[in-house]
């Protein structure tokens, strides 16, 4: 997929459209999600046209992959999510649930998560 770069993450990041930012570094932007699923989510992106997780793994340079998670784990921090804990989820493609193209990573925290990770149906469930 060719990044979009009119993208709803793309205009946040050139200051086109609001956010309530949490972290911002050289290398990422943090902030709230419009619609939490938790009492704590926070959405984590990269300064860079990369639709996934996909293309970033494969063709960001090694310094932003580095300072793309360390600024994952400095959110964390910054929400005071360490001593408890939390839960990073990235969405890829449209089985992974993914409706916003620029890769970005979830970040969900304030109470216990469900150990029904991926939210996947079991089998005697339809
Ligand atoms: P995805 O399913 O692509 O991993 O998740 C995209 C996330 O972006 C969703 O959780 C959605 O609520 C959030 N989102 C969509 N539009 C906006 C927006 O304009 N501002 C913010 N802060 N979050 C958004």
């Amino acid at each position: 997929m060719i990044y979009d770069r009119n993208n709803i993450f793309a205009r946040i990041l050139r200051g086109e459209l609001p956010c309530k930012k949490v972290y911002e570094d050289e290398f990422a932007l943090a902030f709230h999600d419009i619609n939490p699923l938790a009492p704590v989510h926070v959405l984590v992106i990269p300064k860079g046209d990369y639709v996934s997780n996909v293309d970033f793994a494969a063709s960001a340079p090694d310094a932003m992959v580095v300072g793309f998670w360390r600024a994952v784990g400095a959110t964390a921090r910054e929400l005071e999510l360490d001593p408890l804990g939390y839960r990073i989820v990235a969405n890829h493609g449209p089985n992974g649930g993914q409706i916003v193209f620029h890769f970005h990573v979830h970040i969900f925290g304030g109470r216990q998560m469900s150990h029904r990770m991926g939210n996947m149906p079991r089998p005697n469930e339809s």
